[in-house]
């Protein structure tokens, strides 16, 4: 089977998902939305009530604060990025809780058949949540604003952009970060 009809029963199985308690509450999974050649591989930490909705990633105002930033780093977001999150379906209730650790371990094989893949190689982590699913003994201050390796692949560290539409600062801190995220300054 090619990699375009993997991941469409992926994304088939995913649409049809019932491992954990959200599947009871979306209305739709969220497998992610990207090209197949992406260079960088984008995991933020679940969907929001619009992209339930749609069952498109960062189509809200975090996705639009996302596409900004991700020019800022002198990416096109449609032609670059694979765009996915840990957990595939709304987190709730309460509306855009944070996803729990069943869920997320329930939700985990997606994310790691996606990334197996789409090959993988540069991946940028959103927040604390997607962080900790790479790297649970570590801290998230520790690596944000920060690139790291880490068994062959390399990582990118920062705020979710939610963070940034809530909170100015976290907004001028979001830009920061991917204003150093430009292409072959992965060294850092
Ligand atoms: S969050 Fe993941 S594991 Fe849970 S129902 Fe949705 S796709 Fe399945």
């Amino acid at each position: 089977m090619d990699k375009m009809n993997q991941m469409e029963e992926l994304n088939k199985e995913i649409g049809s998902c019932a491992k954990c308690r959200l599947s009871k509450t979306r209305i739709k999974s969220v497998p992610g939305e990207g090209p197949l050649d992406a260079e960088y591989f984008i995991v933020g930490q679940g969907p929001g009530a619009n992209e339930d909705k749609t069952g498109r990633p960062f189509i809200g105002r975090a996705g639009k604060l996302l596409t900004e930033l991700l020019a800022l780093a002198g990416l096109d977001r449609y032609k670059e990025t694979f765009i996915t999150s840990i957990v595939k379906c709304l987190p709730t209730p309460p509306l855009n809780r944070k996803p729990k650790p069943d869920e997320i371990a329930a939700c985990h094989d997606y994310l790691a058949r996606q990334i197996e893949l789409f090959g993988a190689k540069k991946i940028i982590l959103l927040g604390d949540v997607a962080f900790k699913e790479f790297f649970k003994k570590e801290k998230f201050s520790d690596w944000r604003g920060k690139w790291r390796e880490s068994g062959g692949r390399k990582y990118f560290i920062s705020y979710h952009p939610a963070a940034g539409i809530r909170f100015q600062k976290f907004k001028k801190i979001l830009e920061h970060d991917f204003k150093n995220l430009v292409r072959g300054n992965e060294k850092n």
